[in-house]
């Protein structure tokens, strides 16, 4: 059998929709250049001396347990270097996205272990669902102008999902990572008259025992997206081989008031809806922030697509409301509930009164 050439195969004659030279030429990607004096690996990762040498300690709270413990870790370590005024404590506000009262216990549990700077940060314009929205629109944009160039009916186009997911998470780059930069930026300036890049110490509460992919992380590292000439930024992540029972340890330790949503069963804190969240977490959520979860799922229908790939809101919010009927909107549990299935009931006896007295404590003082 012959095999057919260029010249046997029949001509297309249908001319593209927009000819070719009409395409909008696609907006090319800056190359990120890294600042010379950037280094590529920390000189240390020995905490102390980390701490030692860095101009300001950054440590991004959101509330949940894992930064109160590792806030009341690092602040016991600069106590005792005599450095706890490098110490600043920086809440990204999710707004609406994050369970009521978040923004107000990162600030006590700051001001409790001794910490005097206490900085919240948020992402201007739209919160995080509207994002959702704007994303999709973006993302339908694109779908339909790239479906134009190849002649096709932009009307019948595919619109990739616009939520967040493991593999995109836009929301924490949006939503914590830039608006804690314009921090870094403020802090960076303060100590301009040093006349060489202000070091900043970022430390992080994410553990290897949370997924495989933060157990990838290294415990220390520069982070050069966030460095320039003003300001070298060094990633540390002081409870990264900590369990759970370390983390619930610390927090029995150090006194410090923990979210309720874990007296409620949560694993999680943050976003209440988190698309990393156990579906446990996403029900509790639903069952305490009804006109929250509405919300998501109005979005499902605006942009077409469940909150998370095999489990919608809609599914959410009828499991939620299965068990309302069933058992009945639930008391709130005792605090102290979640610490005690770790520490045992006698300890986290003496956790609370370890609470009550840096309260008593604090308001005498202030
Ligand atoms: S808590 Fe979850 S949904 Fe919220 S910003 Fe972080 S990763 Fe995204």
């Amino acid at each position: 059998m012959q095999t057919a050439t260029l010249f046997d195969l029949p001509t297309i004659q249908a001319p593209p929709l927009v000819p070719a030279a009409a395409a909008p030429a696609k907006p090319k990607r800056r190359k990120r250049i890294v600042h010379a004096s950037v280094p590529t690996a920390p000189w240390t990762t020995v905490p102390d001396e980390l701490i030692r040498d860095t101009d300001w300690v950054v440590v991004s709270s959101s509330g949940g347990k894992d930064s109160q413990a590792m806030l009341s870790h690092v602040v016991r370590r600069a106590r005792a270097l005599g450095m706890l005024h490098k110490v600043v404590v920086v809440h990204a506000d999710l707004g609406r996205a994050e369970w009521g009262g978040t923004r107000e216990l990162a600030e006590e549990q700051a001001r409790l272990s001794g910490v005097r700077r206490f900085e919240v940060v948020r992402a201007a314009g739209a919160d995080l669902l509207e994002r959702v929205k704007l994303r999709y629109q973006k993302l339908r944009a694109k779908a339909q102008r790239e479906a134009v160039e190849r002649g096709e009916d932009p009307a019948a186009v595919k619109v990739p999902p616009a939520w967040m997911s493991s593999a995109a998470r836009w929301c924490t780059s949006d939503a914590k990572r830039g608006p804690i930069w314009t921090l870094y930026t403020r802090l960076a300036a303060e100590l301009a008259h040093l006349g060489r890049p202000v070091r900043i110490l970022a430390c992080i509460g994410q553990r290897a025992a949370e997924s495989s992919n933060r157990a990838k992380l290294a415990p220390v590292e520069i982070d050069r997206a966030a460095s320039n000439g003003r300001r070298h930024v060094t990633t540390w992540r002081p409870i990264h081989g900590w369990s759970d029972a370390d983390v619930w340890r610390e927090i029995a330790r150090s006194g410090l008031p923990y979210a309720a949503a874990y007296d409620w069963g949560n694993r999680r804190l943050s976003c209440v809806f988190c698309v990393l969240g156990c579906t446990s977490d996403l029900v509790n959520g639903a069952r305490r922030m009804p006109e929250l979860a509405a919300a998501y799922a109005d979005m499902e229908v605006t942009v077409g697509a469940d909150f998370k790939k095999g489990l919608s809101m809609r599914e959410i919010i009828r499991r939620a409301a299965e068990l309302e009927a069933e058992h009945g909107p639930a008391a709130r549990p005792p605090a102290g509930t979640a610490l005690s299935g770790y520490v045992g009931k006698s300890e986290a006896a003496l956790y609370r009164g370890r609470l009550a007295l840096l309260r008593k404590q604090y308001t005498l003082a202030n």
